[in-house]
């Protein structure tokens, strides 16, 4: 089976409940862009990348469908698996993981059509049928951040991500303090996430100033040099996410243990192949890790729950999914939510979501 048409799309994602609020951006809506592959054999499979907007990590928009349409035109033809599809890639075009994973993502869809099996199984074979997921809180005033942390901790999650950053730390210290109140006796997961906002002084204050709270702190700094300096003066596990840029930086990472645990994104490491070498190398250090995308709807949500059903369960810290910030799904029958707070693996070969392609109106390429 072999590519014979690739069509790019663009979709607007209008954030409900916005702003979202990161240290770097506040989040009102975004474009994600969704490519389609067909196969010689009349077959598609659907794939999908969406950046938090342009100041998450180094990628945007407009750059995906840029990148996208780059590569398409020397994938007609490749064989529709993931070791021939990426070396291929690679030859078209240097980096720019984020989107050749929203290709990736569509060849795997293609596949399980193909043979008649899901994703996960794919991947090498689902371990649960059932995952946890984890709400973010966005940035926001401290008491009203515990109000939303309570309402998410009785809705089931059985982790919460506390956004800090581009403010005085003395209100980051008391939107921890606050949530922990009304998390503790639950038993609920914390992870404190500044998107690499943080000075290593105002890092170092909130571990030292927080001493009782038993969170892990998620990419506080933005460099691994910064990470490696508060590394050894912390009391909390280190994460690492947005410099988790590639498997290279994830293995240095692992190797020379400068981090307790990742938050990962499908996207960021190029789609599921690559995530799958990931998750074996955190199976084969033992080190806890979440299997998100920053943002998009039900086809990356897909993505992310197939290779999560795949995780050890006592290493996946949850899949992160945007649907409680976006209104309706692609498939009406079949979107991928978090009840309870875990998300259940999307049944049917494939990813096991077919798009209502209506909604995305005509292709912004095609080749
Ligand atoms: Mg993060």
């Amino acid at each position: 089976m072999r590519i014979a048409e690739v069509h790019v799309y663009s979709h607007d994602l209008p954030v409900h409940d916005g702003p979202y609020r990161m240290a770097h951006a506040d989040v009102r809506a975004l474009k994600t862009t969704l490519v389609k592959l067909v196969a010689d054999n009349g077959l598609t499979g659907w794939g999908e990348t969406c950046p938090v907007g342009p100041t998450y990590a180094e990628s945007h928009a407009a750059g995906a469908v840029a990148a996208v349409s780059e590569i398409a035109p020397g994938l007609l033809g490749t064989e529709v698996l993931p070791v021939p599809l990426h070396r291929r890639m690679g030859g078209l075009l240097h980096g720019h993981h984020y989107a050749k994973a929203a290709i990736d993502i569509a060849a795997h869809d293609l596949l399980g059509k193909h043979l008649g099996v899901s994703v996960s199984d794919l991947l090498g074979g689902a371990i649960t049928d059932r995952v946890p997921s984890y709400y973010a809180l966005s940035i926001g005033d401290p008491g009203e951040t515990a109000r939303l942390a309570a309402e998410k901790r009785d809705q089931g999650y059985p982790r919460l991500q506390v956004k800090i950053g581009g403010r005085p730390v003395e209100q980051d210290i008391e939107t921890i303090r606050k949530v922990w109140e009304v998390t503790r006796s639950a038993g609920t997961a914390l992870a404190v996430d500044g998107n690499r906002s943080l000075t290593t002084r105002d890092a170092l204050r909130i571990s030292r100033e927080c001493p009782d709270v038993p969170f892990f702190l998620e990419q506080p700094c933005n460099t691994v040099d910064d990470l490696r300096k508060i590394r050894p003066q912390i009391d909390h596990a280190l994460y690492l996410d947005e410099s988790g840029t590639s498997l290279d930086a994830a293995i240095s990472a692992a190797g020379t243990g400068l981090v307790d645990g990742f938050g990962m994104k499908v996207t960021r490491l190029g789609g599921l192949h690559p995530m799958r070498g990931f998750r074996d190398l955190c199976a084969a250090r033992g080190l806890p890790h979440t299997c998100d995308d920053s943002w998009g709807g039900d086809i990356i949500a897909a993505a992310c729950t197939h290779i999560g059903v795949t995780v050890a369960p006592e290493l996946l810290e949850g899949v992160w999914v945007a649907a409680d910030h976006i209104d309706g799904h692609y498939d009406p029958d079949n979107g991928i939510t978090a009840e309870n707070g875990h998300i259940k693996r999307p049944d049917g070969p494939g990813l096991g979501i077919t798009p209502d392609e209506t909604l995305f109106g005509a292709p912004t390429a095609s080749f």
